[in-house]
């Protein structure tokens, strides 16, 4: 598609009212905290057909982050109206990204948080990593797995706007060539990717790492676990090393907007998917083209 013609939409809840804003004009305010300090909390969600997708999952977990950070609870309705306003009219055969974005407002006013929403089409990228699948290189987050569930302070699980570690961890693996990132807490186990949840498969089970280690959880891993026992497929939720990860049938990367990317290359070592890929797309329902 042509860049300059790409669409874009913004929009924002005022007193719990969904309104639509021209994209093309500044909607935040340059004393926001979430601009300033990242004191806020955000969800991706995937538009597919015209479609908002896993809209009660992401408002639980943004309802899980806004007590994490102590920020008013989420209005669900008004945010699900938000969502609905800003995908009424958005070309079917056009992926999008849906950004919900809750700041604590401004800096030195008591005042409401800023809600602000946006859509934007997926990346070219992204779709083509979800075909393509993924290098990754084992990067350490320097935390041990433990820490983050005794010292509260340090956010674990919720899904903070404060992602400048995470994307400089991906500028630091592509710069060696890789395309995305596993992080290893200090204690040597598998955590998460900096925008996604680690899932492997070996024989007809799928797994995914504690959620103690202070990860995020998935929307999307919770929903290919459920597709899979389903399938009569086994889950757990288990401690791993790189090591096992590295003797697993697959690997993916999976988040709401790229779906189940396949990690091709652990450290530059190539890795098969075992033939899962398409399996587990099905299971996503991400086989159709939009
Ligand atoms: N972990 C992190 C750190 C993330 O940023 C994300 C997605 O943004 C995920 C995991 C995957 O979450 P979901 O599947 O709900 O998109």
């Amino acid at each position: 598609m042509d860049e300059a013609v790409l669409p874009r939409v913004v929009g924002r809840l005022v007193d719990g009212v969904p309104e639509l804003l021209d994209s093309a004009q500044p909607a935040v305010s340059p004393f926001d905290l979430g601009l300033v300090r990242g004191d806020g909390i955000f969800e991706s969600l995937l538009v597919r057909h015209g479609g908002v997708r896993g809209m009660s999952a992401h408002l639980s977990r943004m309802g899980r982050s806004a007590q994490l950070l102590g920020l008013p609870a989420p209005d669900r309705s008004a945010w699900a109206s938000l969502a609905a306003a800003c995908a009424d009219g958005w070309p079917p055969e056009v992926e999008g990204v849906l950004k919900l974005v809750m700041t604590r407002g401004l800096d030195g006013i008591t005042g409401p948080p800023t809600c602000l929403a946006t859509l934007a089409p997926v990346p070219a990228d992204t779709l083509r990593q979800r075909r393509d699948g993924v290098g990754v290189g084992l990067l350490s987050l320097g935390f041990a797995s433990d820490e983050r569930a005794r010292s509260p302070w340090l956010l674990g699980g919720a899904k903070t706007l404060s992602y400048a570690v995470n994307v400089a961890s991906l500028r630091h693996a592509q710069a060696a060539g890789a395309d995305d990132v596993v992080f290893v807490s200090s204690d040597g186990l598998v955590l998460e990717g900096p925008t996604s949840t680690v899932v492997w498969a070996i024989g007809r089970s799928l797994h995914t790492p504690a959620l103690d280690t202070g990860i995020l959880a998935g929307t999307t891993q919770a929903d290919l676990f459920e597709h899979a026992q389903h399938a009569d497929w086994k889950t757990s939720v288990v401690a791993t090393a790189p090591a096992d990860l590295i003797a697993a049938d697959a690997v993916w990367l999976v988040s709401s907007i790229r779906g189940a990317a396949a990690v091709t290359s652990i450290d530059g070592e190539a890795r098969s998917d075992g033939g899962l890929t398409a399996t587990v797309h099905g299971w996503l329902d991400l086989l159709d083209s939009p």
